[in-house]
């Protein structure tokens, strides 16, 4: 990310933010906003980016194509569908409405459960200040206010669906934590709620990891608000709210997401800013759902992408993604770990050849240690002749 996390300058509403021109290759330079809303297409309303989204573009912040995407507004669900691979991923409505119907339980006393499990003494006391308000800017704006107010009254005070801002790679994304609670010695706190259950105090890891980073983000939104806020400090251990066992009885524990924001940090600040990626970018590319599907695959092939088995539970075009790298014979599709011991190689066809002795530098350690294993695998097969130039 070009702007730094947590001292680069405030998040913007659109409107208000200092117009950048791209200098479009080969174009003459057009405002920022209207050469992304180009990207998007004319009638396509930007789509938000929210936590769970930046939450998976960090954990791949190589992948510029969903940099661009993503800062764009780009619906990546419908780009996918006309693309002809549609996505698997996303939460299927019936869970959807599980965790919504979890929510307003563990909410429908005003949020008293949540405040004894943080160490209220007296919940029903605790303020509760509206903080709606038109549009996301206005919602932003209502919520520092209202997190300012609170820390300077000292009391208790429960926030619902506060709404957040941070800017990535270049552009505003809005967040919306389920609650934030604030403590009477100005410890503001992120609350999750979550519809998996905790079972014998205990949930499934995967889905605790990604609920921290999430959670991280969260962290890292309310702390650029606390920069400007006498006597605030966000927690860095957030209040994971689950069903228990297998009933629907809330039961909650706290989570420390000091780990996960520290490598979101790291891993914003790697991404390349929108406005420079769309700069190199030929001039009349789209991703609107309305185009061609052949115009649209150029469109995304103009963009590097960095796939890795890990996209298909966490981004809308994995399925195109992983075609593309498979007809490529990219290595990537065999997981990061791999393309790591690989090294320069990048191509199936490179290791294999590699590994058979027809390429390759045999003083080269991988190329060495290919051989190796292709002499092992002919041994324990029957032996047939080493390769040429295994060295075993
Ligand atoms: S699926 Fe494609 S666009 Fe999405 S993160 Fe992976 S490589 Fe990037």
């Amino acid at each position: 990310m070009n702007a730094t996390l947590g001292s680069g300058p405030d998040p913007q509403p659109p409107h208000a933010r200092r117009e950048t021109a791209v200098p479009a290759s080969g174009a003459a330079a057009v405002p920022v906003r209207q050469r992304l809303a180009e990207l998007r297409g004319p009638a396509v309303a930007p789509h938000p980016m929210d936590a769970r989204a930046l939450a998976a573009l960090a954990a791949n912040p190589g992948c510029e194509r969903r940099a661009l995407l993503d800062g764009a507004g780009v619906n990546k669900t419908a780009l996918a569908q006309a693309l002809g691979s549609p996505a698997a991923y996303g939460q299927s409505q019936f869970a959807f409405m599980r965790g919504n119907a979890f929510e307003a339980r563990v909410k429908s006393d005003g949020g008293t459960e949540l405040l004894r499990l943080l160490g209220a003494d007296d919940p029903a006391a605790a303020r509760t200040p509206d903080v709606s308000a038109a549009g996301p800017e206005g919602r932003t704006a209502r919520t520092a206010l209202a997190l300012r107010e609170a820390t300077a009254e000292k009391t208790w005070t429960l926030l619902d669906h506060p709404m957040l801002a941070l800017e990535v790679a270049g552009t505003p994304a809005y967040l919306e934590p389920d609650a934030v609670v604030v403590h009477p010695d100005g410890r503001w706190t992120v609350v999750e709620i979550k519809s998996f259950p905790m079972l014998d105090g205990s949930a499934d890891p995967a889905k605790v990891g990604a609920a921290a980073r999430q959670a991280a983000v969260y962290v890292l939104a309310l702390e650029r608000i606390a920069e400007r806020v006498a006597g605030a400090e966000v927690g860095h251990r957030v209040l994971l709210v689950c069903p228990k066992d297998f009933s629907n009885l809330p039961t909650a524990s706290l989570v420390d997401v000091r780990k996960q924001r520290s490598v979101t940090v790291r891993q914003l600040r790697r991404m390349r800013g929108v406005a420079e990626l769309a700069s190199a970018l030929p001039p009349g590319t789209t991703f609107d759902p309305s185009e061609e599907p052949s115009e649209l695959a150029a469109a995304v092939e103009s963009v590097e992408a960095a796939y890795a088995p890990e996209c298909l539970s966490a981004c809308e075009l994995a399925f195109h993604c992983r075609e593309r790298a498979r007809e490529a014979g990219a290595v990537e599709t065999l997981g990061r770990g791999v393309r790591g011991e690989l090294g320069g190689l990048t191509t199936v066809a490179a290791v294999l050849d590699a590994a058979e002795g027809r390429a390759g530098d045999p003083a080269d350690p991988t190329v060495a240690a290919l051989r190796r294993a292709a002499a092992l695998r002919a041994e324990a097969l029957g032996g047939a002749a080493a390769p040429t130039g295994a060295g075993v």
